[in-house]
């Protein structure tokens, strides 16, 4: 018992000061790298991060850029076709007394008894449905008076066109 005691601790003491330094060390070493390592990686994460919100906020601009620039090279200059379809047609009659010939402008030929007809409400003037309807498919004003075809646009409401509109102020004046 007492021969274990005594041959057992200082063994041990002897033993455990050098296992201690080499642990110690081990471990301070390994710690060492762990922490690198971990830094380098946070950094690297942090940088890929960082590269890919610069790179997602640089696609938004582009994108954004992209659409306004798409957007802007195509005008649609039509009328809306919901515009157009609330334009006024009706049937071309002689019988109501409508004496006068009717030329539409757009094909250049007289309106016949029976062909539906569309009459601008801002300039009255009078053309077929079917070429009022091409007509605006590219374009938004009367093909005669250069107004606005739209119903009540505010350009009616200037003064500007008394010269050149004197002949046709006539049918305005219901609407001023
Ligand atoms: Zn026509
Ligand atoms: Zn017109």
């Amino acid at each position: 018992m007492g021969f274990d005691e005594d041959t057992g601790s200082p063994l041990f003491q002897r033993k455990s000061p050098v296992d201690l330094n080499t642990k110690i060390m081990i471990a301070a070493i390994i710690s060492v790298t762990t922490v690198i390592f971990v830094l380098t990686l946070l950094h690297l994460y942090t940088r890929s991060v960082l590269s890919r919100q610069d790179h997602r906020r640089r696609t938004a601009i582009l994108r954004l850029l992209l659409a306004s620039a798409a957007s802007s090279p195509t005008p649609k200059t039509g009328l809306h076709p919901s515009v157009v379809a609330a334009l006024p047609a009706s049937t071309f009659t002689t019988a109501e007394g409508n004496e006068t010939v009717i030329e539409c402008s757009v094909c250049l030929s007289v309106v016949q008894e029976g062909e539906t007809v569309r009459t601008l409400p801002n300039c009255h003037h009078t053309f077929h449905a079917e070429c009022i309807d091409k007509w605006f498919g590219g374009r938004s004003s009367c093909p005669i008076f250069r107004a606005e075809a739209a119903p009540r646009h505010p350009m009616l409401l200037t003064p500007e066109p008394r010269g050149r509109g004197a002949v046709s102020r006539g049918g305005d004046m219901d609407e001023s």
